[in-house]
């Protein structure tokens, strides 16, 4: 059983609740809790396992914990809600030592000050040999503009909310795999360690009731449109020439395939919004007004299963992507 089939797995398990607030459980970026009549509160967590997701000896404590709680709230961004609160649990082996706890949550306490979201709670304990981090985020929004991973429809079309693949070559040039310049390498590498969540896309995608369907890139952009494409039971066909490089990753191209990297590989934690095409205009005129990022990169289709369109002509293309197990 692989890691998506296990939340189909855990997600059938949910189809009833004891408490009749929770609006959805499993499934979708963030689970979804009735406040009142008109408000939700947004939950999700992540788990961050020491050679899974990082490398001790590659990343600082303090980028990690700022990477910790920016990815975390990528979630809260990806249901278009206002994050307002995380909890934060670590775990280290003995011989660390304090220093690196300390470090680690100043990182998480930056990232946090930095969109004005309250630390409550947590837990520390210590591990045989490994670093574990386990942060829970909680956030609020209106509840008639929840955006789901369910809404896409024929016709609509597929944004995403700035450049693609430069968390993958990051990784690459951070385990020395390749050499860059200076300024290209820290660029890469400061879009894998430290990634921003795009909250301000996605409270203005909801409030203004443009997306159709929302998600976050955390396991690449063909598996994430590919949860969007399941749950609303469609298909997709992507345009090569569209997808989105930064310079410095598309100064790289003969050295890494920025295609793969850009269609496959995780954690540039960009959003892909599914817009209606009535409201394409106000859409684009607003992000740009705003100085957002968006790209539109496709197109949802009847037919099921992610194409793409180029000068050799349509391909079907494989659907993989970061599976932890
Ligand atoms: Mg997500």
């Amino acid at each position: 059983m692989g890691e998506f089939e296990f939340i189909r797995f855990l997600e059938g398990e949910n189809s009833s609740f004891f408490h009749k607030e929770v609006i959805r459980g499993i499934g979708d970026d963030c689970a979804v809790i009735e406040k009142d009549k008109d408000s939700v509160i947004l939950i999700s967590t992540e788990l961050f396992i020491e050679d899974i997701h990082f490398l001790r000896e590659k990343t600082s404590p303090y980028k990690l914990g700022i990477k910790a709680v920016n990815a975390s709230l990528s979630d809260i961004a990806a249901m278009g809600g206002v994050p307002l609160y995380l909890l934060s649990s670590v775990s280290v082996p003995k011989d660390i030592g304090m220093g690196y706890l300390e470090v680690l949550y100043k990182g998480i306490k930056y990232a946090c000050s930095r969109y004005k979201v309250d630390i409550i709670g947590g837990d520390t304990s210590s591990s045989i040999n490994r670093i574990a981090i386990s942060i829970t985020v909680i956030g609020k929004m209106e509840k008639r503009k929840v955006v789901y991973r369910k809404g896409a429809r024929p016709g609509d079309l597929i944004y995403v909310t700035g450049y693609l693949g430069d968390s993958a070559a990051g990784l690459f040039l951070l385990k020395e795999e390749i050499d860059a310049p200076l300024d290209v390498k820290k660029k890469l590498i400061d879009s894998h360690n430290i990634p921003e969540p795009d909250i301000l896309a996605g409270r203005i995608a909801s409030e203004y009731e443009f997306a159709s369907a929302m998600i976050d890139i955390s396991d690449g952009l063909v598996a994430d449109l590919n949860h969007i494409c399941e749950q609303s039971n469609v298909g997709a066909i992507l345009n090569l020439e569209d997808i989105p490089f930064s310079k410095e990753l598309f100064s790289l191209k003969d050295r890494l395939s920025i295609y793969e990297l850009a269609l496959y590989g995780g954690e540039d934690y960009k959003l892909i919004i599914i817009v209606r095409p009535e409201k394409r205009r106000d859409f684009e005129e607003i992000f740009k007004k705003r100085g957002i990022l968006c790209f539109k990169i496709g197109e949802i289709k009847k037919e099921k299963g992610i194409k793409i369109s180029s000068k050799e002509g349509i391909k079907e293309l494989e659907i993989r992507g970061y599976e932890h197990f």
